[in-house]
C-alpha cells in the first residue's frame, strides 16, 4: 500500500491530466447540478449519489433554444447533404461547407462574444446527434473545434481569443489540431517538432513534421505541439512541450496530399510540414512549457460528445434496419419474426440508450460550475461508443444481409466511417489505462491516508474498517442507499440499482486487493488495467441508464416502460459481466489465464510469425 502514491512513475507523464486549469467561457446552463468526481469514489466503492441522480434536466426555455438550432440543422442533413457523394468524391462540395458555415455550425462553442453560438457541452451533444448523420461532416467540425480551435478557448489569452476566435466562429478560418508524429502516435510527450527561440526572444521558429492531422489541407490555423527548451526553478535546461497557434501565412507551413483513408473519406486528413515558421512569441498557448496539459485538456474535454453523435447514427440505422426487417420475406415469414433478427435490435436499442444516459450525464457535468475534472467520464463515454457503434454497425449490417455488402446501399459505409472512432481521439488501448490507472491513484492517495489514520488509532476509521470486515464475512446485502427511503432509483428499477450497488461495492474491494498486491507495479499490468476499466465503464453505464430511466418513469414520458426493459437488461448483463470481470481480479497466476496469454503472444511475437505446424503436416 505505501507505494501507491507512486503508481504513475513515467506513465503519469504521459496519460495524466492536470485538474482543469482553464476557464471556458460558455452558454451556462440554469439548471445544471454541482459535480465533483463522480468515477473516482466508484474506486472506493462509493456512490456520489448526487452527482448522478436525479439525471440532469434542463428549463423548459433551454430546451426551447436548444430545439430552435436543431430544427434548421436537421433539415439541412436530411434535405441537402448527399454522403454517399461526400463519400465517393472524398470531399465535402465547398457549397455544404458553405451551408454549415451559415448555420453557424462552425462556431458552437465558440463564446457569444467572439461570434460564436456559445453553446453548453449539453447543448452540444444535442447538435452532434444530427451533425454525426454525416461522419465525414461530423470529423471535420469536430477537428476545427473539438480540438482545432479548443486550446484558444481553453487557455488562449484576451488578446488570442479575440484576434482568432471570431474568424474560426464564422468558418472563415479553418483549425486543425497538429500533435501527432510519424514517431509519436499515443506516445505523444515524444515529440521531436522543435520551436527554438530567436535570438532577439521574438518569435520561435518551428521545425518539423505532423502526420493524420484532419483539416490539415484546409486549414489556416493550426494548434502546433512542439518541444521547447525550458529552464527549471533549478537552472537546468530540459525540453518541454508547449503550444502555438500557428497561421499557414506565417511561411514555411505545407500539407501533403489528403490520405486515401477506409471511413471518413470525406474528411481532410494529411501531413503537415513546419520549415522555418517564424511564430511571434505573443502566439504561445498556455505557458510555455506547458503544452502537455494543454493537449490532454483539449482531447478531455472534447471526448464526451462521441456517445451523442453515435447515437445520432445508430438511432437512423435502427429505423432502416427495422423498416428493412418488417418488409423482407424470407422462409415466407419477414425477417423480424426471427428471433436472432429480433435481438439484434434490442442490443442495437440498449447500446444506443446506454451511450446517449451517459453522454448527457457527463455533458451536464462538465456544464457544472467549478469546471469540474470529468476526465474518467469522457474516457469512458468515449470508449463505451466507439466500441458500440462498431458492435451495432456490423449488427444493423447483417439483418441487410448482402445488400449490406454492397456500395450502393450505406451500411457499408457506416461500417468504414464508424472503425476509426477506436483508433483517434486516444486509442482505446491508452485510454482503458488512463481510466483505471487515474482512478487507483485516487484511490491509493486515499487508501495509503487511511491506513496512516488505522495505525495512529482513529476510532471512526477503525470502526468503519470493522463493519466492512464483518460485512464481507457475513456476506450481506450491500446497500448504498439508491432504493429505499432517500433512495434516488425508481422502485421499477430496484433489481438494476441492488446489482449495481452490489457491484460497486465489491469493485472498491477488488482495488484495495489490488493495490496491495501489485502496490506502483500495477502499472505494468494491463490486462489487469483493463478489466479495471471494463469494470468502471459498466458501473457508470448502469448509473446512467439507471438514473435516466428513473426521471422518465417519475415524469410518465412516452414509453418509459421501454426504457426500463433497457435499462433491466443492461443492467442485468452488466451486473453478470462484473462478476466475471471481478473474480478474475481475485484470481492469481496459473488459476488466471493471464500467464498462459502472455506466453502464447511471446511465442508468437518471438517468431514473427504464426507458429503451429500444419494440420496435414506429418513428424515424419
Ligand atoms: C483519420 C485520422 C485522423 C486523425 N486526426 C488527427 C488530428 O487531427 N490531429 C492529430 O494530432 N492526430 C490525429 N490523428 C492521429 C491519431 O490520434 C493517432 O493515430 C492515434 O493517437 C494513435 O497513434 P498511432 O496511429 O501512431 O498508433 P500507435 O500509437 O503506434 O499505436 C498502435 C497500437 O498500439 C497501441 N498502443 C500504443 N501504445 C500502447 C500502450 N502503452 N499500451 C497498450 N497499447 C498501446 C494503440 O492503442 C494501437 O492499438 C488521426 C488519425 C487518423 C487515422
Amino acid at each position: 500500500m505505501g507505494g501507491c502514491g507512486l503508481l504513475w512513475g513515467s506513465v503519469a507523464a504521459r496519460f495524466c491530466r492536470a485538474p482543469a486549469a482553464f476557464a471556458v467561457s460558455r452558454r451556462p446552463l440554469l439548471t445544471s447540478p454541482p459535480s465533483r468526481a463522480f468515477a473516482k469514489e466508484l474506486f472506493l466503492g462509493k456512490i456520489q449519489k448526487k452527482e448522478a441522480f436525479p439525471f440532469p434536466e434542463i428549463s423548459r426555455d433551454e430546451l426551447n433554444e436548444i430545439n430552435q438550432f436543431v430544427g434548421p440543422v436537421e433539415k439541412f442533413f436530411t434535405e441537402e447533404v448527399d454522403s454517399r457523394k461526400i463519400d465517393q468524391e472524398g470531399k465535402i462540395p465547398d457549397e455544404t461547407l458553405e451551408k454549415l458555415k451559415s448555420l453557424g455550425l462552425f462556431g458552437m462553442q465558440v463564446p457569444e462574444e467572439y461570434g460564436g453560438l456559445g453553446l453548453s457541452n449539453t447543448m452540444y451533444a444535442r447538435l452532434g446527434e444530427v451533425i454525426g448523420l454525416d461522419a465525414s461532416i461530423a470529423v471535420t467540425l469536430a477537428a476545427h473545434q473539438a480540438i482545432g480551435l479548443k486550446g484558444i478557448i481553453l487557455a488562449g489569452s484576451k488578446e488570442q481569443k479575440a484576434r482568432y476566435l471570431p474568424r474560426l466562429a464564422s468558418g472563415e478560418h479553418v483549425a486543425a489540431f497538429c500533435l501527432t508524429e510519424p514517431a509519436s502516435g499515443s506516445d505523444a510527450a515524444s515529440i521531436r517538432t522543435r520551436a527554438t527561440l530567436s535570438a532577439d526572444k521574438r518569435h520561435y521558429v518551428l521545425n518539423g513534421s505532423k502526420v493524420w492531422i484532419t483539416n490539415g489541407g484546409l486549414a489556416s490555423i493550426f494548434t502546433v505541439f512542439a518541444k521547447t527548451e525550458v529552464v527549471d526553478s533549478d537552472g537546468s535546461v530540459k525540453d518541454k512541450i508547449t503550444a502555438f497557434i500557428v497561421e499557414r501565412d506565417f511561411g514555411g507551413v505545407t500539407n501533403g496530399k489528403p490520405e486515401d483513408k477506409m471511413g471518413i473519406r470525406g474528411s481532410n486528413t494529411c501531413e503537415v510540414h513546419f520549415e522555418n515558421t517564424r511564430v511571434p512569441v505573443e502566439n504561445v498557448l498556455g505557458e510555455v512549457g506547458g503544452g502537455f496539459k494543454v493537449a490532454m485538456n483539449i482531447l478531455n474535454s472534447g471526448r464526451f460528445s462521441m456517445g451523442s453523435t453515435v447515437a445520432g447514427m445508430l438511432k437512423k440505422l435502427i429505423g432502416m434496419a427495422a423498416e428493412y426487417a418488417c418488409t423482407r420475406k424470407q422462409f415466407n415469414r419477414s425477417l423480424s419474426e426471427f428471433g436472432l433478427i429480433q435481438e439484434k435490435f434490442a442490443l442495437m436499442a440498449q447500446k444506443a440508450y446506454v451511450m446517449e444516459s451517459m453522454a448527457y450525464l457527463t455533458a451536464a457535468m462538465l456544464d457544472a460550475p467549478g469546471f469540474p475534472d470529468c476526465s474518467i467520464e469522457t474516457a469512458m463515454v468515449k470508449v463505451f461508443s466507439s466500441e458500440g457503434a462498431w458492435t451495432c454497425v456490423s449488427e444493423a449490417l447483417q439483418v441487410f444481409g448482402g445488400s449490406g455488402y454492397v456500395r450502393d446501399h450505406p451500411y457499408e459505409r457506416f461500417l468504414r466511417d464508424s472503425r476509426i472512432l477506436l483508433i483517434f481521439e486516444g486509442t482505446n488501448e491508452i485510454l482503458r489505462m488512463y481510466i483505471a490507472l487515474t482512478g487507483l491513484q485516487h484511490a491509493g492517495r486515499i487508501l495509503t491516508a487511511r491506513v496512516k489514520e488505522l495505525k495512529r488509532g482513529n476510532v471512526t476509521t477503525i470502526m468503519e474498517t470493522i463493519s466492512q470486515r464483518l460485512r464481507d464475512s457475513l456476506g450481506r446485502t450491500v446497500d448504498l442507499g439508491l432504493t429505499g427511503k432517500l433512495g434516488v432509483v425508481h422502485p421499477s428499477l430496484a433489481d438494476g440499482a441492488h446489482k449495481l450497488e452490489e457491484n460497486v461495492y465489491y469493485f472498491g474491494r477488488s482495488v484495495e486487493s489490488l493495490l496491495l498486491r501489485f502496490g506502483k507495479t500495477i502499472v505494468e499490468e494491463q490486462l489487469v488495467l483493463k478489466r479495471v476499466a471494463n469494470v468502471l465503464i459498466n458501473l457508470y453505464a448502469m448509473t446512467a441508464v439507471l438514473s435516466r430511466a428513473s426521471r422518465s418513469i417519475r415524469l410518465g414520458l412516452r414509453d418509459h416502460d421501454h426504457e426500463v426493459l433497457l435499462a433491466n437488461i443492461f443492467c442485468s448483463e452488466a451486473y453478470h459481466q462484473n462478476l466475471f470481470t471481478l473474480s478474475q481480479l481475485d484470481k492469481h497466476s496459473p488459476e488466471n489465464l493471464d500467464e498462459l496469454v502472455k506466453k502464447v503472444s511471446q511465442q508468437i511475437l518471438e517468431k514473427r510469425a504464426y507458429i503451429c505446424t500444419h494440420p496435414l503436416d506429418r513428424a515424419s
